[in-house]
């Protein structure tokens, strides 16, 4: 573990061994402005495909930079196949539930549009930007790609064949929070409800696709962030990379 560098960087180059990465200039600023690096330094760098890559600070100046890879930290380490889906609420709430699924181990983080859904838009370069801060510091290997806003009904009436989707469903509260009746199926998604949960009429249909296996999330009705992180839990506990 000493050979991995504590200063963490995603960067959107290719890494490989001898490969030359050049720095932009918010990069050198946090680099050698902010954590006083001086050439010569390791700094881990990560690109979400290559694994890991120990490199060493090859030129440090005020508006740029080279580091040149040394050897591989570690592997690339891909989560489960798995969706979070999720209808965005307020700003800072829709922030943590983009930051805990990366901790958590998404591999698409999808916001959609449900009928009681607030939010018209989302600015996706933010929330994605979020995701890599959160790949950064949690010493992820790999950044879940963040979706723009898409309908429920769209994203359900596209569904890909074989995947499964989990449907936390306040209707169930107080039922036993279980996933041990989950078929087997070619990946899954977790869906969670906006503030006003979910409409009748889409509790109706998603209980009538044949693809949805409804969750409860315990006794208590949990806040959608809260029920995010709690439903990724159960999620990698029992069919994830934590089982
Ligand atoms: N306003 C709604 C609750 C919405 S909670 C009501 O009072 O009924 C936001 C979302 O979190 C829900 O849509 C659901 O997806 C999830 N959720 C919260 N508590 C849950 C529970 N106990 N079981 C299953 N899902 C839950």
């Amino acid at each position: 573990m000493s050979d991995r560098p504590k200063i963490r960087l995603y960067v959107d180059q290719p890494l490989g061994p001898g490969q030359t990465v050049d720095l932009s200039r918010d990069q050198a600023n946090y680099l050698f402005n902010v954590m006083r690096l001086d050439a010569g330094a390791g700094v881990a760098l990560f690109n979400g495909r290559d694994g890991e890559w120990r490199a060493l600070v090859a030129e440090a100046g005020k508006r740029g930079g080279r580091l040149i890879c040394d050897m591989l930290t570690a592997p690339l380490m891909a989560p489960p196949d798995l969706w979070l889906m999720f209808a965005p609420i307020k700003k800072a709430r829709t922030d943590f539930i983009v930051e805990k699924a990366v901790e958590m181990g998404a591999a698409r983080i999808i916001p959609v549009q449900t009928d009681f859904t607030n939010a018209e838009r989302i600015r996706q370069d933010r929330l994605q930007a979020h995701a890599v801060e959160a790949a950064e510091q949690c010493g992820g290997t790999f950044v879940p790609e963040v979706c723009d806003l898409q309908r429920l009904d769209r994203v359900l009436a596209d569904w890909p064949k074989g995947r499964g989707l989990i449907f936390a469903d306040e209707a169930l509260v107080g039922a036993e929070a279980s996933l041990a009746a989950a078929p087997p199926r070619d990946g899954w998604a977790i869906l969670i409800g906006p503030e006003g949960g979910f409409s009748e009429a889409e509790r109706a249909r998603l209980r009538g696709l044949p693809f949805v296996t409804p969750l409860s999330l315990g006794p208590r009705i949990l806040r959608a962030d809260t029920a995010a992180v709690a439903a990724l839990t159960l999620f990698q506990a029992r069919l994830g990379d934590w089982a």
